[in-house]
């Protein structure tokens, strides 16, 4: 693991090309400058003892943002291991749901209740065609999951509909 590249990697090495000859914002050139100190001595370091072993060594502190993938590893890797306990063993569909690309500016303005909106539509759309005999004529379940909002690409929602009947 020492030895992978990681994203601070590349944006220390090339970070301060992309400000330059990209237009970005203020908020986006700070983002830049902290993933690239993340888990450097750019952000300071501590000392740690494990209980157990006695074992001490140096650490790096983390920027703990939540743009930052080194940061949010372990939680990615948490919520996933109880998706992974929810699902059913069958096989399962990707549905997309997407909204306009003209309606960011909205949903960055409004996250709670846009986003409120397409979870509802989406999950209310896929229950109700399922309910439906002429399609299905059963009761689904799914699992519903979206990304940060996104400045340039449409805001959309993962959706997870198992393939089978199951029990
Ligand atoms: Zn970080």
């Amino acid at each position: 693991m020492q030895n992978q590249i990681s994203i601070g990697d590349i944006l220390d090495q090339h970070g301060d090309r992309y400000i330059n000859e990209n237009r970005i914002s203020g908020q986006q050139k700070g983002l830049i400058h902290l993933l690239s100190a993340c888990r450097t001595n750019g952000l300071g370091s501590h000392f740690e003892r494990c209980d157990h072993c006695s074992y001490t060594g140096k650490s790096y502190d983390s920027c703990r943002n939540r743009h930052c993938p080194a940061c949010q590893q372990k939680d990615k890797l948490e919520w996933l291991y109880k998706r992974m306990k929810e699902l059913i063993p069958v096989g399962y569909y990707h549905l997309v749901f997407t909204l306009p690309h003209e309606l960011n500016p909205m949903c960055l303005q409004n996250k709670k209740v846009m986003y409120g909106l397409l979870f509802k539509a989406a999950s209310q759309t896929l229950i109700e065609l399922s309910k439906d005999p002429k399609h299905l004529g059963a009761d689904i379940g799914l699992i519903v999951s979206t990304r940060p909002i996104p400045s340039i690409r449409p805001i959309h929602l993962c959706i997870a509909l198992p393939q089978k009947h199951y029990g």
